[in-house]
């Protein structure tokens, strides 16, 4: 018995609907579900949601999933959208096998279709402007007004239709209308447009065609010829369920039962598409992939990886509401994951030097770090400790408030896994700018304890500045600075100055030696700093490590402060 089918598990209403379609038998014990995007733009992660839970149905109940690219726009389109987005799907962990689709492989059959309703009477050619097409279709509380064109015979409107496709007029002289209801109570069901004029190559159809059907007119019956049994959907497509179920059954044709979810937004987060692509063409950001986006190909690059998502997903659910999820519940399922899986490592992003005065100029020594303590198979691995070292800067402060427990002049602390140092004193350039820390150690602390049992209140991380690797560091941050900022429907709203001119600082850091040569996709975790990656472009002498994530969620509540 697999999970579904155990009642103890809590189902959401999808998973609720199939399990009441299984047992009345509606579709005798099929479940065939599509993922159907828009080759338009890299996939971003609230696709991975609709993937997850696509695929995911589909696995659980024994059944299938497609893979259909929804290609009727032309001009949008591009082939490198199709390879990224198929890449993306695989890396989640998803297999659509042979069931690779495009609703362009439609276009002849959807056009038989089309001819089907005119001639049983279901669609008329429209030759009125777009603009009247528009303004003829009244509003909410007023009905719209018949075109004149609606009492065409259909021998003339299979003429036009057929002249139409033979390219014979320009865009704009005519469209095809659906023949429904001009005072329908759904404005959508007022004469829906069907079959545009576009004079435009398509990127699969090339010059074969000059009319595109419509997203309506195409998303049912691609459903349908695929034999889809629920077509599960975003919940901004509710009010064109109506048209959905109106072309099925008009046409007579297998009718799958579509099903509205809500999108998955997060904070500080922006998920359209075509404001991504502005980012991108823009120059805000260095690309689709660039680690700052939300795009999948960016969030693999940043360093999460395809089970962090997934349990993202699977976490926040499906319900009839949309919301906004915290970004923080993304980061914590990267946070948990590498918590137990990533190797720690010292590195120093912000070095300022110590010298620890009473240690043997020219000796250096090799002590144990444990890799990771949440996994004692991680074993453990040399650090060199020398009189020369690198700690953070911000770990030190000449004249130390009450609350900080650091280092500071006449203190002790403990360097992680070496031993307690206690600082004499400072150097200082002639600008009053300290360039070094004077320390002394206390050799009985070897490996971090002292046998008499004196405690210190903390401990740094620090790096051998004989054996430091350098490596250029990116510290990401969130893209925008404000919570909301994914309110695509309204356009005036500035959304660019919410971008967020820190969200990448990159620095040089000084690694400890373990990490030289580290090769590209190694996740470790850096002391005290945070989840870092190796940058796919990374050479091994030139090291590039991102941060994936910080270790705690400190730049919400300081940004939220703010
Ligand atoms: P965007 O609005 O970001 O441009 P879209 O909806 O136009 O995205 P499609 O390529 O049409 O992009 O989406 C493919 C599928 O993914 C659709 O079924 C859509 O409902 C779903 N989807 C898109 N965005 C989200 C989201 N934020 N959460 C969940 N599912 C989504
Ligand atoms: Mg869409």
């Amino acid at each position: 018995m697999s999970d579904s089918d155990s009642p103890s598990v809590h189902k959401d209403f999808v998973r609720q609907i199939i399990d009441g379609d299984n047992d009345s038998g509606k579709w005798g014990g099929v479940v065939h579900t599509r993922f159907p995007p828009e080759p338009n733009g890299y996939l971003h992660i609230g696709h991975a949601k609709a993937i997850c839970l696509n695929f995911g149905i589909a696995e659980e109940y024994g059944g299938k999933c497609n893979l259909r690219f929804d290609d009727t726009n032309p001009e949008k389109e591009e082939v490198e959208y199709v390879e990224s987005i198929k890449a993306d799907i695989r890396w989640l962990g998803f297999d659509w096998e042979d069931r690779l689709f495009f609703a362009s492989d439609y276009f002849e059959q959807l056009y038989q279709w089309a001819e089907q309703l005119i001639t049983d009477g279901n669609a008329y050619v429209c030759s009125l402007p777009l603009e009247e097409i528009r303004s003829g279709r009244g509003t909410p509380s007023e009905p719209g007004t018949d075109s004149p064109y609606r009492s065409r015979s259909v021998e003339e409107n299979l003429d036009l239709f057929r002249r139409m496709r033979a390219g014979e007029f320009d865009e704009g002289d005519h469209v095809l209308r659906a023949k429904i209801d001009m005072g329908h109570q759904v404005m959508l069901l007022r004469d829906p447009i069907m079959y545009r004029i576009r004079k435009v190559e398509h990127h699969r159809t090339g010059d074969q065609w000059c009319i595109y059907p419509t997203y309506d007119f195409t998303h049912g019956q691609s459903d349908s010829i695929e034999g889809i049994t629920h077509s599960i959907c975003t919940l901004e497509f509710e009010n064109r369920r109506p048209l959905y179920d109106w072309y099925c059954d008009t046409l007579g044709i297998h009718h799958p039962q579509q099903i509205e979810f809500n999108r998955l937004n997060l904070t500080y987060t922006m998920m359209s598409k075509r404001r991504l692509l502005l980012l991108v063409n823009e120059g805000h950001v260095d690309g689709w992939d660039d680690p700052r986006m939300p795009t999948l190909s960016g969030l693999r690059r940043r360093g999460y990886t395809p089970a962090s998502i997934r349990s993202l997903c699977t976490k926040v659910g499906v319900t009839k509401h949309n919301a906004m999820a915290d970004l923080v519940l993304l980061e914590n399922e990267i946070r948990d994951e590498l918590n137990k899986s990533a190797d720690r490592r010292m590195a120093v992003l912000n070095p300022i030097k110590v010298t620890i005065t009473n240690y043997p100029e020219g000796q250096t020594e090799e002590l144990d770090a444990v890799n990771n303590p949440e996994d004692e198979s991680a074993g453990s691995r040399k650090v060199t400790f020398g009189r020369e070292l690198y700690i953070e800067r911000d770990d030190f402060m000449e004249n130390p408030p009450r609350k900080f427990f650091r280092l500071g002049i006449g203190r002790e602390v403990r360097l992680r896994w070496a031993y307690f140092i206690t600082c004499t004193d400072v150097v200082k350039d002639d600008d009053g700018n300290i360039t070094e820390i004077l320390c002394t150690y206390d050799p009985e602390t070897k490996g971090g304890d002292a046998p008499d049992g004196r405690k210190v209140k903390a401990t740094m991380h620090w790096v051998s500045v004989d054996t430091a690797v350098d490596a250029t560091v990116h510290l990401y941050d969130p893209l925008f600075t404000k919570e909301d900022v994914d309110d695509v429907e309204d356009e005036s709203l500035d959304w660019k100055s919410n971008l967020n001119p820190d969200s990448r600082k990159t620095v040089t850091g000084k690694l400890e030696q373990a990490l030289a040569g580290s090769e590209s996709g190694y996740r470790c975790q850096f002391e005290r700093l945070g989840y870092f990656i190796v940058e796919q472009s990374s050479q091994p002498d030139a090291l590039v490590f991102n941060r994936i994530v910080t270790l705690k969620d400190a730049w919400a509540k300081a940004n939220k402060k703010k």
